[in-house]
């Protein structure tokens, strides 16, 4: 005769979960209701399991996605974000390879450029560019110098390959020189002191700041750090 099995009693201080069926301690479960103390039919791992299985449906995702354009939502976030510890994980999050490589794909995106380009238009975003890269700037490295005359470093190679098979009198080296000689001229007269400060540094790779060189605007460098 087969003994009907009979569920095991369950100690003082534990609970079976009802989805997985494990007895635990009841730390182990939410509480359902904070007045009578009642605790959630299933576990925390299980409530975890579920969670994690639901936010990847698409319309759980899409549903997030709006939650999240909620004003009151927005606000939450940015103030969140704005604790210490808080940016401090971000970035270390942000320093990852695989982190790195998934912004740059995501950025590769024709909606997202666009959105960053409109982004960067913005002036509080263009003065920030402008703060960040003023080192730079001021300093005149290759890469901001090559940046005002429209090449990038990274192609270097590549173009004075192209100017050596023509038989071009010049390299892009010394294109770069000439310009910041010529970049050098103009801040002297403008900016006199302060420009000679600044361009004692080494130079080394820059980030283009988002302008040429070529505007008229006389305060655009020029404000006294
Ligand atoms: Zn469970």
């Amino acid at each position: 005769m087969v003994k009907k099995s009979k569920k095991k009693e369950v100690p003082e201080g534990f609970k079976r979960c009802s989805k997985c069926g494990d007895v635990k301690p009841v730390g182990e479960f939410r509480v359902k209701n904070k007045k009578t103390g009642l605790l959630r039919a299933s576990c925390r791992e299980c409530e975890k399991e579920y969670d994690r299985e639901r936010s990847q449906k698409p319309e759980r995702k899409e549903y997030m996605r709006e939650y999240r354009q909620k004003p009151e939502r927005k606000e939450y976030t940015r103030e969140y974000n704005q604790k210490p510890e808080r940016k401090e994980r971000e970035r270390e999050r942000s320093q990852k390879p695989e982190r790195k490589e998934h912004v740059r794909e995501y950025n590769q995106k024709p909606e997202r450029k666009e959105s960053n380009q409109k982004y960067n238009q913005k002036p509080e975003r263009k003065e920030y560019m402008r703060e960040r890269n003023r080192d730079k700037v001021d300093s005149l490295t290759d890469g901001y110098v090559a940046y005002t005359l429209g090449i990038k470093l990274s192609e270097k190679q590549e173009l004075e390959e192209c100017l050596k098979l023509h038989d071009a009198p010049i390299t892009i080296d010394g294109l770069i020189s000439l310009k910041r000689k010529q970049l050098q001229e103009t801040r002297r007269e403008r900016d006199g002191e302060r420009f000679e400060k600044n361009t004692t540094r080494k130079h080394d790779d820059a980030v283009g700041c988002g302008e040429d060189e070529g505007s008229k605007d006389p305060d655009r460098y020029g404000k006294n750090a």
